[in-house]
């Protein structure tokens, strides 16, 4: 079967389209989500600045009723990974799953998002899910009164620090500048926390550990001196990567253009430099990396789709 639109991952991006495709007319609509729908804010502890939630939630819960409301107007929700994106000669365009199998669609949009990257410090690697971390609502009730170290000066490091620090007995933030990235209310909290300690101009030098995971930290400022911080866990918050290895083509060649980074280049319209191609949220060129913003490109793309597909 063809499809009138294929929507790769299944995020605020993605879970939008599908509503706005699907209501606005279009038959054949899947989202194609390796996971559960919902995105990376679902291990988000945290959200308050989603408009219309006067309250603050967690990212699962703000999620928890888009899949329904995108399927009550008949997108169908595939958990399948898709391993690559191509366009043939005729327009269509193939989507791979990772299983084998090759969806025929008319458009398609990109919502895979980000991922969050690691630091490249020793020890990383080897002991990730034995004490290394990159999601605090997952992981941070393992540490419950127990010390753990916190890596990074974004947003994201500072609000699941002040998250960790509601269930462990001290946070370390450990951050290679003594400016911070987040913004300021987030900051001010941060400082006025009685469990956090700052440890500025510093980085992670080693994750130590043993069979049984995570035993400590060796942290070096910028004038070389070490200290040696006794935590069974690290969470390490450096940013995120764009998941655009999809575009990725046989002959080494991207599908669409996209920039110095890895973003995909779009216009306003959330189209990219291929007819029928769309791409929003996180992944796409100056993205906010916001849920309203992502969910704003989806609904975009949504109609762009509708109005390709119909043309
Ligand atoms: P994502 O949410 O990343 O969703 C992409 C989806 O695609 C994922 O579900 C993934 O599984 C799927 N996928 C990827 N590759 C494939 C593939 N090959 N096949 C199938 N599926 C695939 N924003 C705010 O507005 N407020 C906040 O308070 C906030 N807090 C945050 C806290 C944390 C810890 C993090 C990590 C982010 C936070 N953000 C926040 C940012 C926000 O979550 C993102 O901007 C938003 O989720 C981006 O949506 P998206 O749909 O573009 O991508
Ligand atoms: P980010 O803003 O890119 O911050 C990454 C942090 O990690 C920076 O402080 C950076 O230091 C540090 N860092 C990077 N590489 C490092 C390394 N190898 N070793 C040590 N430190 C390293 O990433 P983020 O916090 O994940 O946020 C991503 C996006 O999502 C941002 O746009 C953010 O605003 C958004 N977001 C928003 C909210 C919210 O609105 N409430 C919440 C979470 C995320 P430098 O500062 O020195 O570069």
């Amino acid at each position: 079967m063809m499809l009138d639109l294929a929507i790769i991952g299944g995020g605020p991006t993605g879970l939008t389209a599908g509503l706005y495709a699907t209501r606005g007319g279009l038959k054949d609509v899947a989202m194609f989500e390796k996971g559960l729908p919902g995105g990376q804010i679902t291990g988000s502890s945290e959200i308050e600045n989603y408009p219309g939630i006067a309250h603050e939630v967690t990212g699962m819960e703000l999620m928890e009723p888009w899949p329904e409301q995108c399927m009550r107007f008949g997108m169908k929700h595939r958990m399948e990974e898709v391993s690559r994106v191509s366009r043939r000669d005729d327009g269509i365009f193939e989507v791979f799953l990772l299983g084998g199998e090759v969806v025929e669609a008319k458009s398609v949009l990109i919502s895979t998002g980000s991922t969050p990257r690691r630091a490249g410090i020793k020890g990383e690697d080897e002991l990730f899910g034995k004490g290394v971390s990159t999601c605090a609502t997952c992981d941070g009730f393992f540490y419950k009164q127990k010390e753990v170290a916190v890596l990074g000066g974004g947003d994201t490091a500072l609000e699941e620090a002040l998250y960790l620090a509601n269930i462990c007995s001290k946070v370390y933030l450990i951050h290679r500048r003594d400016t911070f990235r987040a913004s300021p209310i987030t900051i001010e909290k941060v400082k006025n926390s009685e469990k956090i300690e700052l440890i500025l101009n510093s980085n992670v030098k080693e994750i130590l550990g043993d069979k049984m995971g995570v035993i400590g930290v060796t942290v070096v400022d910028k004038q070389n001196n070490e200290r040696a911080l006794d935590v069974p866990g690290i969470f390490v918050f450096v940013g995120m990567n764009v998941n655009n290895s999809i575009l990725l083509q046989e002959d080494g060649s991207y599908l669409c253009d996209l920039d110095d980074n890895g973003n995909v280049i779009v216009d306003l319209k959330m189209k990219t430099s291929v007819e029928g191609l769309f791409a929003g949220g996180d992944i796409r060129i100056g993205a906010a990396k916001q849920v309203v913003c992502a969910a704003g490109d989806g609904a975009v793309a949504g109609i762009q789709a509708l109005e390709y597909v119909n043309d």
